[in-house]
C-alpha cells in the first residue's frame, strides 16, 4: 500500500509544480493589402503574449505598426487600446481579430464609450478625398498650383495601396533615355495602341492616351519630389522580356514619406482617422463633404472641387459579388481593399456607374497567401509558374500553359474557370527536377529560369535545378493540411481530389502525353519548347491554385481631364476622380502592361491636382 500511495502523492506534486497550460488562440482578418492573424497565448485567463502578423499592413496602411499594437493590448488586457477607438481601425483587421481572439479565449472585456467629438464645418479651394497613391499626389499638385487644400484620409498614414506597389509604367520617361539613348525601341504610339487594344475600343481612348502621354512626366515629378526611380533591370513578366523596359520602380520602401513633407510645406491639412461618407452640393456650386471624425464628431467641408481619391471597392462585398460573381468571389483569394463609400457619394449626386472590374494578377494556393507564406519552400513555384499540365473542375485542360508568362493573362484564364484551377506533375518529373545532372542537360523549370534571370551575385534564382526533393515533399504535406494540393498514387486519387470524372481527367492525360511525345500541341498550340514533361506514373503530385485578386478597378467615367461625367456624358463641375476609381483604361481585365496600376494613380492624381487648382481658382 505504501509505494501507490507515495506515488499518488509524487504524481500530485508534480502536479501542482507544472505551469499553467498555455492556450493559444488565432484569428485572421482580411485588412488593407492582405490577412493579418492575431494571436493570444493565454495563460490562467491572463493573456501572456500578443502576435499580430500580416502580409503587408505596415505602419502607413493600417495605421498603427503590428509589434506596437500587440505590446499595447497586451498591457492594456484589452483589444480597446487608444490606437483602436474611433474609427480609424474599423476598416483594417486588427481590431475584429483582437475583439475576435478575446472571445474565444473567454476573456469578457466591454468595449469603451467613445464620446462623441465636436462637430466642424471648414472650407478650402480643393478637397481630396482618400490620401492614397493618386490622392496624394493630387493633393501635392493641387497646392503647388495655388490650391487651399484639405485632404481626408480614414487610416492614419499616406499611399493606400500604393505602398504595396513597386513600380509604375512609363514611356519616354528620362530613364529610359539615359538607358536606351535616343531609340528607346517602342513609343507613345505602340504603347497607346497595346493598351486601347486590349480593351477591345470599350475604353477610354482619350484617357489611355493622356495616361501614355504624361506617364514619363509623371517619372520627372516623382524624382522631383525626392523619391528616387530606377528603371528595373528586366521587365518584372516573362511575357514582356523583348520590349522596351516599362516599369520604373522606386528603391524606397516609403515613397509617401518624401510626399508628406511636400504636403506639409505647401500648407495641406490632412485630417487622418477620417472617414468620408456623404457628398452634396452645397448650392452656390461649391460641394460639402460630410466626414466622421477619428472621435465621432462630423467634419463637413466645404470646397469648390472635389478629388475622389478613394481607391475603388475591394472591400465592399456587394459590390465584388456583383462583379465576380458569388462562386468566384467565394473561390478567388481575394485582397481585402476600400469600401466603395467614395464611389457610392458619386453615384448619389448623378455619376454614371462605369465598368467595374477587378485586378486579376497571378494564381496561388491559399496556404502560400497566409501571413507566414504558409511555410512554402519550393512547390507551388514551380507546379504553379512552370509550363506544365493545368486542368480545371472537369479535369480538362482549357489554355495554352504558356500563358504563365503573363501573370495577368493567366489568371485571366484561370478566372474563367469559376476562379481556381489545378497542375499536375509526375514522380519522373520531380525527380528530374532533383538531379543534379538535370541542370546540365539544356532543360529548365521554371520561366525565370529559362530566361536567365539571376540573382546580384549572377546565381540562377532558387527555381533552377536542382532542387530539393525534401522540400518539395515537406510542402506537399503543408498543401495536403490545408486542402491545396495531394499526392495522388493514381490518377483515381487525383480525379477524386479534383472532383472530376476519372475517364476526362485520363483522357486529357492521355492527350497531353501524346502533344509532349509529338512536340506538337494540338488542342491549344503550346509552343513545343515548353512541351517538357509528360504525366505518366505515379505519385502524381496535384496543386490547387486560386486567383489572386489584387483589388477593384473602375467606379466612374471621367473625361481626360479626369472631370467625372452623368449617364448623360455631362462634366459635373467641380467634381474629379483619380486612380483605381476611373473606368476607361482597362476593361473586363486589368491591362497586361506592368505598372499600369501605379502609373494611372501617379499620373491621373497629378492632373487631377492640376485641373482641380485651376477650375477652383476660375
Ligand atoms: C499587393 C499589391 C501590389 C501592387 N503592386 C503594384 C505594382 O507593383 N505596380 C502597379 O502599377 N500597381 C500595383 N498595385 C496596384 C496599385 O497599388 C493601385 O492601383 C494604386 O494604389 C491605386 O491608387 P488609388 O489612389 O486609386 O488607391 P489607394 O492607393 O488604395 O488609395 C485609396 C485611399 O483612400 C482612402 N479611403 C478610401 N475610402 C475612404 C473614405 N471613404 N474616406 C477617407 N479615406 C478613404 C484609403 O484609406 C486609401 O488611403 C498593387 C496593389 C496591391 C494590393
Amino acid at each position: 500500500m505504501k509505494k501507490p500511495l507515495s506515488l499518488v502523492l509524487c504524481a500530485l506534486l508534480m502536479l501542482c509544480a507544472l505551469p499553467a497550460l498555455a492556450e493559444t488562440y488565432s484569428v485572421t482578418e482580411s485588412g488593407f493589402g492582405g490577412d493579418v492573424t492575431l494571436t493570444l497565448t493565454v495563460e490562467d485567463g491572463e493573456v501572456t503574449n500578443v502576435e499580430i502578423v500580416g502580409l503587408s499592413e505596415t505602419a502607413d496602411l493600417g495605421g498603427k505598426a503590428m509589434p506596437a499594437l500587440a505590446e499595447a493590448i497586451l498591457e492594456a488586457q484589452s483589444p480597446y487600446v487608444d490606437a483602436y477607438t474611433g474609427a480609424t481601425m474599423t476598416s483594417t483587421a486588427e481590431l475584429p481579430a483582437a475583439e475576435k481572439a478575446f472571445a474565444e479565449a473567454g476573456i469578457a472585456v466591454e468595449a469603451p464609450e467613445v464620446e462623441k467629438g465636436e462637430d466642424e464645418t471648414t472650407s478650402c479651394d480643393v478637397v481630396v478625398v482618400g490620401m492614397g497613391a493618386s490622392g496624394t499626389f493630387a493633393a501635392v499638385s493641387a497646392a503647388e498650383n495655388g490650391a487651399k487644400v484639405i485632404g481626408i484620409e480614414m487610416s492614419q498614414g499616406l499611399g493606400g495601396m500604393g505602398n504595396a506597389a513597386q513600380g509604375m509604367f512609363a514611356i519616354d520617361s528620362v530613364l529610359q533615355k539615359e538607358k536606351y539613348g535616343d531609340d528607346l525601341g517602342s513609343d507613345q504610339e505602340y504603347w497607346f495602341n497595346h493598351i486601347y487594344d486590349r480593351t477591345q475600343f470599350l475604353g477610354n481612348a482619350q484617357l489611355i492616351r493622356t495616361l501614355v502621354g504624361e506617364s514619363a512626366d509623371t517619372v520627372q515629378y516623382v524624382l522631383d519630389h525626392d523619391i528616387a526611380m530606377f528603371l528595373s533591370p528586366q521587365p518584372q513578366q516573362i511575357a514582356h522580356f523583348d520590349e522596351t523596359i516599362v516599369y520604373h520602380r522606386w528603391n524606397d520602401t516609403q515613397p509617401f514619406v518624401h510626399m508628406a513633407e511636400y504636403l506639409e510645406k505647401n500648407a495641406v491639412d490632412i485630417r487622418y482617422g477620417t472617414h468620408a461618407d456623404k457628398l452634396e452640393p452645397a448650392g452656390d456650386g461649391t460641394w460639402n463633404v460630410i466626414c466622421t471624425k477619428e472621435d465621432n464628431g462630423t467634419l463637413t467641408v466645404n470646397a469648390k472641387a472635389v478629388i475622389m481619391s478613394t481607391g475603388s471597392f475591394a472591400g465592399n462585398e456587394e459590390m465584388m459579388r456583383e462583379t465576380l460573381g458569388d462562386d468566384v468571389y467565394e473561390a478567388a483569394f481575394v485582397i481585402g481593399g476600400m469600401d466603395g463609400t467614395g464611389l457610392q457619394m458619386l453615384y448619389d449626386n448623378g455619376a454614371a456607374k462605369g465598368e467595374l472590374l477587378t485586378m486579376n494578377h497571378g494564381v496561388g494556393p491559399k496556404a502560400a497567401s497566409t501571413p507566414d507564406g504558409g511555410g512554402i519552400k519550393v512547390a507551388t513555384q514551380l507546379t504553379m509558374n512552370t509550363p506544365c499540365l493545368w486542368v480545371n473542375r472537369q479535369g480538362k485542360r482549357f489554355m495554352n500553359e504558356d500563358l504563365l508568362k503573363d501573370t495577368v493573362e493567366f489568371s485571366s484564364a484561370v478566372l474563367a474557370q469559376g476562379g481556381y484551377a489545378y497542375t499536375i506533375v509526375d514522380e519522373a518529373t520531380v525527380n528530374r527536377w532533383a538531379d543534379d545532372s538535370y541542370e546540365n542537360t539544356g532543360s529548365w523549370i521554371h520561366y525565370w529560369d529559362h530566361n536567365g534571370i539571376l540573382d546580384e551575385d549572377g546565381n540562377h534564382t532558387i527555381y533552377h535545378a536542382p532542387i530539393s526533393k525534401e522540400d518539395f515533399l515537406a510542402d506537399f504535406e503543408i498543401l495536403a493540411e490545408t486542402g491545396d494540393g495531394i499526392v495522388a498514387q493514381t490518377i483515381e486519387e487525383a480525379a477524386a481530389f479534383i472532383g472530376c470524372d476519372v475517364e476526362t481527367l485520363k483522357t486529357t492525360v492521355e492527350n497531353y502525353n501524346s502533344y509532349v511525345k509529338a512536340g506538337k500541341d494540338e488542342e491549344f498550340f503550346k509552343s513545343a519548347e515548353s512541351l517538357l514533361w509528360t504525366v505518366e506514373e505515379g505519385p502524381f503530385y496535384v496543386t490547387k491554385g486560386y486567383n489572386a485578386v489584387l483589388g477593384a478597378l473602375g467606379g466612374v467615367n471621367v473625361t481626360e481631364k479626369l472631370e467625372v461625367l452623368t449617364g448623360a456624358d455631362e462634366i459635373m463641375p467641380g467634381l474629379y476622380a483619380t486612380g483605381n476609381n476611373l473606368s476607361g483604361i482597362s476593361v473586363a481585365a486589368y491591362q497586361n502592361v506592368e505598372g499600369v496600376g501605379l502609373s494611372t494613380a501617379l499620373t491621373t492624381g497629378r492632373l487631377a491636382g492640376q485641373f482641380a487648382a485651376e477650375y477652383a481658382a476660375e
